[in-house]
């Protein structure tokens, strides 16, 4: 079955056709959750890219623009470049040098304009999560999950060293995670709506202000077991990025 639902768009610039995909609804149930959103299905994240830069002419734009931007769901009659050639600004994940520079390239699109709110927060959530990415799954460094056969052992001890070296990564770009954090959270506090459920608690959590993000919840009243897990976290004064289910 296929997993994906295709979209073309055009380049307003170069008028480029690039293929986009969309997880199909139905397998969002078989993703797995984080506490900071990010909703991935085998290893594919499954929020939309809206910020592209074309693999034709390295033109940045808004997919999400209809007064610039001609999109279909039909295939159109052109060349169209491939969702690999342009997703993630051809990035690949397999180790922390990538992590990092789809970082850089979050940093750099905030730092060459000034966006409408809706889209500096769009920008700066996927820039919290992708200076999580170099320790989401942490936990994947303990022994019992080479014992538990979830991976061979090649795979089990390439991975933990790049968790390890991710997470001295993380550490070491700890000021501009808080930065970022800080700015998003400014943001959202600004435009509730904006905000994805437990988002601003999860803020609070990531940032240390684990009281705060408690009381949140608490004062919510909204109860159940990603709430639950927050507030479990919080307890234990852990600050790192979690999976919820998966
Ligand atoms: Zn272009």
């Amino acid at each position: 079955m296929l997993k994906f639902d295709p979209y073309y768009f055009q380049c307003p610039n170069c008028h480029a056709w690039l293929e986009g995909r969309n997880l199909k609804p139905e397998l969002i149930n078989e993703s797995i959750l984080y506490s900071d959103g990010k909703v991935l299905n085998d290893n594919y994240i499954t929020t939309r890219q809206k910020m592209i830069l074309c693999p034709s002419c390295a033109h940045t734009f808004w997919v999400e623009d209809p007064e610039k931007v001609n999109y279909t769901t039909q295939k159109p009659d052109a060349d169209i470049y491939s969702w690999n050639t342009w997703r993630f600004y051809g990035i690949r994940f397999s180790d922390n040098r990538g992590k990092l520079a789809l970082i850089r390239h979050y940093q750099t699109f905030l730092k060459k304009c000034v966006y409408e709110p809706k889209n500096e927060i769009y920008l700066r959530r996927l820039l919290w999560w992708a200076y999580n990415d170099l320790h989401r799954n942490h936990q994947h460094i303990r022994l019992k999950y080479f014992l538990n056969g979830f991976m061979s052992y090649g795979v089990w001890r390439n991975n933990r060293m790049m968790l390890l070296e991710g997470e001295k990564l993380f550490l070491k770009n700890l000021s501009d995670f808080t930065d970022n954090l800080h700015h998003l959270l400014t943001l959202l506090e600004k435009f509730p709506d904006e905000a994805i459920d437990t988002e601003v608690p999860e803020i609070y959590r990531e940032l240390r202000q684990f009281d705060k993000a408690k009381s949140l919840i608490e004062n919510s009243g909204s109860k159940s077991y990603f709430t639950n897990e927050i507030i479990r976290h919080s307890k234990w004064k852990d600050s790192r990025v979690f999976m919820v289910s998966g």
